[in-house]
């Protein structure tokens, strides 16, 4: 499978078959907590990266195997709507399946009317805000030219009016930047003129590419949710669990998530157990097998380990 992964077991979606639709690394910003690592260039064209037909067989392929997923996410290496066509998969998709889809996005392009017309279909839209101001903005998500945070704003206050669907607004919480209550009172009035159904709390809880991404404290993310929950229903940062126990080749399953986003050690190592009955001994040497294939290193972040794809050197 070339763009399709998991499915990735997750608090917020559940069993998610993910879509990536994007080469990597293609983004119309360079977020200061981006897993995926700094944005070399950041992109505003949008383009039919891989030919539709292919990605619409895989999804095809992919649901015949399996049959207990909650959702189907589309998601990447980078801004999802730089995908130019995705209207039309999703279209397609929902003649294959009764499976609601998802799209996750920055929200960067939704001032362009054919790019929120492209998402009406969805069944969910969850684009990114993590600013109140357009000096965070910048800050924070280091857009490309010309994609300002009132652009911004605007797109996501203009899709909610056309958009039947949830539009859930993820917002990434980063201790001493966007998590003071100034902040958090712009955050809150912006949100009050998008009016989304639900905002999820995030938090940069793996390796960020700059050193001055940290984690807010307790009291923060508290103060936070009180807040933002004036003007929009919050739900707590939660943290995804990872399930592998429908893969049939782990090496491949746990490359494909890690391609899109560091695994942290303690998760992979609980959802290798789970695949052989809580076994933690066979974990670990399924573990071992899985690094002597030298398709992974390890990196600490805030006393964690995580398991990213090892880059060839040349
Ligand atoms: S929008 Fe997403 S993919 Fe793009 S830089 Fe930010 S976190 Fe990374």
């Amino acid at each position: 499978m070339k763009y399709v992964f998991g499915p990735v077991s997750s608090k917020r979606l559940g069993q998610s078959l993910g879509v990536d639709l994007l080469p990597p690394k293609s983004c119309t910003w360079n977020c200061l907590y981006c897993q995926l690592g700094k944005t070399r260039a950041v992109a505003t064209e949008r383009q039919e990266f891989f030919p539709r037909e292919a990605v619409l067989e895989e999804i095809r392929r992919a649901l015949e195997v399996n049959t207990a997923l909650d959702w189907i996410t589309f998601v990447g290496s980078g801004e999802t709507m730089l995908y130019k066509g995705i209207g039309w998969l999703i279209t397609e998709v929902k003649k294959l399946t009764t499976v609601p889809v998802a799209v996750i996005t920055n929200g960067s392009l939704f001032s362009l009317p054919e790019v929120r017309r492209e998402l009406l279909e969805a069944d969910a839209v969850l684009p990114s805000l993590n600013a109140g101001s357009e000096a965070l903005h910048t800050r924070i998500d280091r857009p490309a030219p010309g994609l300002t945070f009132s652009k911004h704003i605007d797109g996501l206050a203009a899709f909610r009016k056309e958009y039947q669907g949830r539009l859930w607004i993820e917002v990434m919480l980063l201790g001493g930047i966007n998590d003071s209550d100034e902040a958090l009172h712009d955050l809150a009035a912006a949100l009050k003129d998008i009016n989304p159904d639900m905002v999820h709390l995030l938090l940069p809880t793996r390796p960020a590419p700059e050193q001055e991404v940290h984690l807010p404290s307790p009291e923060r993310i508290q103060r936070a949710i009180a807040i933002l929950s004036e003007v929009v229903t919050v739900v707590d940062p939660v943290k995804g669990s990872m399930n592998l126990q429908g893969a049939s080749d782990l090496l491949k399953a746990v490359t494909a998530i890690a391609t899109r986003h560091p695994v942290q050690q303690r998760e992979l190592e609980k959802a290798i157990a789970d695949c052989f009955e809580g076994d933690s001994d066979k974990a670990g040497r399924v573990m071992e097998e899985l690094l002597e294939t030298g398709t992974f290193t390890k990196v600490e972040h805030a006393g964690e380990i995580y398991w990213t794809i090892r880059v060839a050197s040349v």
